[in-house]
């Protein structure tokens, strides 16, 4: 089922000051296809728990309109609009066997126990759950204890998931496995998937599309490489992952652009539309988009290594470069073939224009 979002607002009334008001969300729009899985991505406080309890009719919007499968549903109560919601506490009835948990939903639908049995167990077998259906929450680990909320919610075939930072309590390496199998049962039971997380790195596994939210307002909506690769503005450039910014002056502009740097020239094919000739402009380049060497030739930049961190697949650096406060982050991803430098070696920097923004 598709879910189209349009020109949602939430302005929440403060409960001391009723004169004061916060907009949570601001006039967010967006289609999200069936089958799709779409994360909101952003800092703490930005607005995405609000927009999801909005799809899901646990929040009324201040204005604007939520459509389920192109059905205005504003007026739809939330159990009325077959949305399953998945939360960072498990929320699963402790006194309750696994399997029990997981077809308290299809109990309370009347279904008759037998055919629970049969669905209960289909989704235990996909699921990897086979083995712990009598037991206990207690007796299972957090990522088990995760598995069956998600079973508890897609044995309901529920039209629209939607998971809340799912996966935050559990540890970093858990979390990695997890995400990786909600974004396979998500994909093998192709449900559309709305997904919450501040945390840039699960919302590039699980996701189909990213939309990064700031200040309750969408900066840029579009593939996990569009996102990392393409960012729109400062902010997403900066909130995924780690960006080395360079300041240019804007050349020539055409199907490509032409950027002065430093003392070089160069022509660069992926840009935002609102450069102008003889105005200033930022590069965009990641860490691995960073080539380190002794050369001069060619260089941007030429600086001293300040920090050298080795870890084991990497070398990460910081370079200290003339006229700049920050330093250069370079990653060397293959460090015995590239080389190894050391604090205070003298380096020069290139890239390759095809990876930066
Ligand atoms: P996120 O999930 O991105 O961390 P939320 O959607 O939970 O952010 O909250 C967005 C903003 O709205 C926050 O500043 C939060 O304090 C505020 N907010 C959320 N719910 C309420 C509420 N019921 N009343 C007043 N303010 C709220
Ligand atoms: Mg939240």
């Amino acid at each position: 089922m598709s879910v189209t979002l349009v020109n949602i607002s939430k302005v929440f009334t403060d409960q001391d000051d009723k004169t004061k008001e916060f907009t949570a969300v601001s006039n967010v729009n967006i289609e999200i296809k069936e089958g799709e899985m779409v994360t909101f991505l952003g800092p703490s406080g930005c607005g995405k728990t609000t927009t999801l309890r909005i799809i899901s009719g646990f929040e009324n919007q201040t204005t604007g309109d939520v459509y389920i499968d192109g059905k205005l549903v504003n007026d739809l109560p939330a159990n009325k609009r077959d949305s399953s919601m998945v939360f960072q506490s498990y929320a699963i009835f402790p006194h309750l066997s696994v399997a029990d948990n997981i077809g308290f939903g299809l109990e309370l639908k009347g279904m008759k126990k037998a055919q629970i049995k049969v669905e209960v167990d289909k989704i235990m077998q996909t699921m990897g759950l086979s083995s712990l259906g009598n037991r206990q929450p207690s007796q299972l680990s957090g990522g088990q204890q995760q598995r069956v909320a998600l079973a508890r919610a897609i044995v309901n075939k529920p039209r629209v998931l939607l998971f809340d930072e799912p996966l935050s309590n559990l540890d970093a390496k858990l979390r990695e496995q997890m995400r990786t199998e909600i974004r396979r049962i998500q994909q093998k039971f192709g449900i559309t998937s709305i997904y919450v997380t501040h945390d840039q790195a699960e919302a590039m596994t699980v996701s189909d599309r990213i939309m990064v939210m700031d200040k309750g307002i969408i900066q840029q909506l579009g593939t996990p490489f569009e996102i990392y690769s393409r960012p729109t503005n400062h902010f997403v450039a900066d909130f995924i992952g780690r960006a080395n910014f360079i300041p240019a002056t804007v050349v020539t502009l055409d199907k490509e652009v032409t950027l002065k740097v430093g003392e070089k020239e160069c022509a660069f094919p992926s840009f935002n539309k609102d450069l102008k000739v003889g105005k200033s402009a930022t590069i965009v380049i990641r860490p691995e988009g960073l080539r380190i060497g002794k050369k001069e030739e060619g260089a941007f930049f030429r600086g001293k290594v300040t920090q050298a961190v080795y870890l084991g697949s990497t070398m990460e650096y910081e370079i200290a470069v003339p006229n700049r406060k920050e330093p250069v982050v370079a990653i060397s991803y293959n460090p015995v073939l590239e080389g190894f430098y050391k604090i205070g070696d003298t380096v020069s920097l290139t890239f390759d224009p095809i990876s930066a923004h």
